[in-house]
């Protein structure tokens, strides 16, 4: 089985006489231990296959697959469920709860998915380099420490795929670096890891590239 599998996915969208055919027959697979990056201009559909792709949209036509289990066309309470146990996004506007410190906010994710058995709060601080900063919260953190803390909270669960949308897009370069160095490190461990970005220094990581064009992947 494959981390991620979409075979063949469509998104319409329809706004009174609008329509916009936003993805038109992509195709995606990503293996465990391996790294991908999107890129594509702005309008190309990216947006709309990281959301079909995490389940929070339906494709209205294909499959997306998880570990070898069907995400899409499904009720939304079991892709939430598996959501929390076989996905984890990261994204430049934080995952993170913003009364809660960065422990608390690992151990709540790690709730949303019981007896999944990741890693230990403390082996994914020491993972990201944040051992020093488990109670500390949000806004005491710095740029890159608050995107390695969410890469740690994406990474509670062990999930198969990590999806990560423009995760380095507000660091400087050697933050942006010690991020990128993590995400290759997982897919080096054996992780599924898809990156949207427009970094040269993201696609530089990434074992593959995938270039989409008006909705379509190649
Ligand atoms: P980005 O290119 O930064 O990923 P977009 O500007 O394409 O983001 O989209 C931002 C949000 O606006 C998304 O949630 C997307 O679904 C929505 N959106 C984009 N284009 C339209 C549109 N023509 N009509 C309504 N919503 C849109
Ligand atoms: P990207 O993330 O690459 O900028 P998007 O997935 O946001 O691309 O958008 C792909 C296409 O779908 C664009 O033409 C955009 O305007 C359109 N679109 C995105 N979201 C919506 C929406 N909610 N309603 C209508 N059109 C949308």
């Amino acid at each position: 089985t494959d981390a991620l599998r979409a075979r063949d996915l469509y998104r319409f969208y329809r706004s009174g006489e609008e329509e916009t055919l936003a993805l038109r027959g992509v195709d995606l697979r990503v293996r465990y231990g391996e790294s991908v990056a999107v890129i594509g201009p702005s309008g190309s559909g990216k947006s709309t296959l990281l959301a079909c792709l995490a389940g929070l949209d339906e494709p209205d036509g294909g499959t997306v697959h998880v570990g070898g289990e069907r995400i899409s066309h499904r009720p939304e309470a079991e892709r939430a469920r598996m959501r929390a146990r076989r996905i984890g996004v990261l994204s430049q506007s934080g995952n993170l709860i913003a009364h809660l410190d960065v422990a608390a906010n690992i151990r709540l994710a790690r709730t949303a998915a019981p007896g999944t058995g990741g890693p230990s709060v403390h082996a994914l601080l020491d993972q990201v380099g944040l051992g020093h900063r488990a109670r500390a919260v949000p806004r005491e953190l710095a740029g890159g420490e608050l995107a390695r803390a969410g890469l740690a909270v994406a990474l509670a669960n062990d999930p198969d795929i990590l999806l990560a949308d423009e995760p380095t897009g507000e660091l400087d370069g050697a933050t942006e670096q010690r991020i990128l160095q993590l995400l290759r490190s997982r897919a080096l461990a054996g992780g599924g890891v898809l990156l949207v970005t427009h970094s040269p220094e993201a696609v530089k990581i990434a074992d593959r590239v995938i270039t989409l064009r008006d909705g379509r992947a190649s």
